[in-house]
């Protein structure tokens, strides 16, 4: 029986095995340990209900992904390496598993919210995706998470209009990458200047090719940026868009590292900007696609502010 104010958390303790290395490597276990730890402390703890992932599968990885690059990143993992392509992207013997597992979670998000649309779903996983190509490693990420998600939920349940909506400090190249010449998905991102943030894509201009011309969104942001240019843009161009597009679905690629304790980026946002991220999410999803709306935590890596970004988004995207 639905119980409307409750949360699922698509979570797994398995998600904590992939280790990066120790040292300063900012993508940890601890990430995840901390959101809890504040989500089971704060307003929300009696209403949580957790639900458990399952690894992607084959099928479902290679609607983005080259089977070239499944087999690589398998292989260099159970070899024992420590990092692939660059020391960004480090792994060790379990990361592949997890990385499946990780997937899974937006897949099973999915599941839940076609099962009974208007729950609000939110994926605490790692590693994250949104920078993951077709056929390498970026930026902490293996696998595209939400480009996984958005194809299952297109293919199994034949919600054709996804909008996936990125708040991430950077830009989701491998989201973009995804959708540039697909006239069904509209991919929204609001980030740092590539001019000045990694991965140096999501300037304004890429706005899609051929058939998928309009369906990309950029919105850079200077350094410095604060609340008040994220609140114009979603009230603006983002609402104006997500109403020409009319999506069927939402998938939210939910990360924190824009806060301004944050040292990933140079954005300047408080934690008062995810809570109307997420009422603004909420609301849109209601009116435009019955509730249809998966979340997926991407990045994020000042704790403190990852835990009270992360709760804040979440009494604000479960208010409506
Ligand atoms: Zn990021």
């Amino acid at each position: 029986m639905k119980i409307p104010s409750e949360i699922i958390l698509v979570h797994s303790a398995r998600l904590l095995d992939h280790d990066t290395g120790g040292g300063d490597h900012p993508e940890t276990a601890d990430r995840l340990r901390c959101i809890e730890q504040r989500l089971q402390s704060g307003s929300l703890a009696p209403h949580l209900h957790y639900v458990a992932p399952e690894p992607a599968s084959h099928e479902a990885l290679l609607v983005f992904h080259s089977e070239s690059w499944l087999l690589r990143f398998e292989e260099e993992v159970l070899s024992g390496r420590s990092y692939i392509g660059h020391p960004d992207n480090q792994v060790c013997y379990d990361s592949f598993d997890v990385a499946l597992l990780s997937a899974g979670t937006g897949i099973k998000g999915v599941d839940v919210v076609e099962q009974d649309a208007g729950r609000c779903v939110f994926c605490a996983t790692r590693p994250p995706g949104h920078h993951a190509e077709p056929s390498m490693s970026y930026g902490f990420c293996f696998l595209n998470n939400c480009v996984i998600a958005a194809r299952y939920w297109q293919n199994r349940y034949n919600r054709r209009r996804i909008c996936v909506l990125d708040f991430d400090a950077h830009h989701g190249n491998g989201i973009q990458t995804a959708f540039e010449e697909d006239p069904e998905t509209l991919y929204i991102s609001i980030h740092e200047h590539p001019s000045f943030s990694y991965p140096g894509t999501g300037y304004a201009e890429e706005t899609g090719m051929g058939p998928g011309e309009g369906t990309i969104l950029n919105i850079p942001l200077t350094p410095g940026s604060s609340d008040q240019k994220v609140v114009a843009a979603l009230d603006g161009v983002v609402r104006e868009k997500l109403e020409q597009f009319r999506p069927e679905a939402m998938i939210i690629a939910a990360g924190f590292d824009g806060h301004r304790l944050d040292d990933m980026s140079g954005l300047n946002y408080s934690t008062g900007l995810y809570s109307i991220i997420g009422e603004r999410i909420g609301s849109w999803a209601g009116e435009l696609c019955s509730g249809r709306v998966v979340s997926l935590l991407e990045g994020g890596y000042h704790l403190q502010s990852l835990a009270e970004s992360v709760e804040a988004y979440l009494i604000a995207l479960r208010g409506k």
